[in-house]
């Protein structure tokens, strides 16, 4: 494998994640608001590693370490999208998680079909997806949560907040990416 060029945010597929009008999506919504390469990279065939057998979910930090590990070096950032249930030990469940300032981030599309029959919702679906890649990437460029409820960094709780925030950054947070991209690209 060529390594990618450089200042590339990886986006990993792990496991039986084959949906390719999905990962499209999701690279040119990449490409649109951070303005970076992107590249398609599988790093991690399962995440059986981190199976707590007595919550029967993944624990997504040990995946997360993971990716840091695997990814090409040359690499900006790593985006791991999984379909099952992820958890940090004090939250039942994450939608995802982010090395604040990192390298890594994880997405699982698990609880992001709740409340849709994904015979004709599936674009609301992978919009939900695709909002919290772009969040949780948001956190590996430094952003945090913010109060902006229609901004994609504001942190969201369930389903319905995810569908009522937008697709875009606010006004604050974009000019923070800015900066952060700046500092990066030094
Ligand atoms: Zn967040
Ligand atoms: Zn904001």
């Amino acid at each position: 494998m060529n390594d990618p060029p450089e200042h590339t945010i990886v986006i990993s597929p792990i496991g039986d994640l084959k949906d390719t009008s999905l990962v499209n999506l999701i690279s040119r919504e990449i490409d649109r608001i951070f303005n970076q390469p992107t590249e398609i990279v599988p790093l991690l065939k399962d995440v059986n590693f981190a199976l707590d057998p007595v919550r029967n979910q993944f624990h997504s930090t040990s995946i997360l370490e993971k990716l840091d590990r695997l990814s090409p070096i040359n690499s900006m950032k790593v985006v791991g999208i999984v379909m099952v249930d992820l958890f940090i030990p004090i939250l039942t469940h994450v939608y995802g998680e982010a090395q604040l300032g990192g390298k890594a981030c994880i997405v699982s599309t698990y609880r992001l079909n709740e409340g849709l029959s994904l015979t004709n919702s599936v674009h609301i679906y992978h919009n939900r997806i695709t909002k919290e890649v772009i969040h949780e990437l948001g956190h590996t460029f430094n952003l945090r949560h913010c109060p902006d409820n229609f901004c994609i960094m504001h942190y969201c709780r369930t389903v319905k907040d995810v569908d009522g925030k937008s697709d875009q950054l606010c006004r604050y947070c974009k000019t923070l990416l800015e900066d952060e991209i700046k500092k990066l690209a030094k």
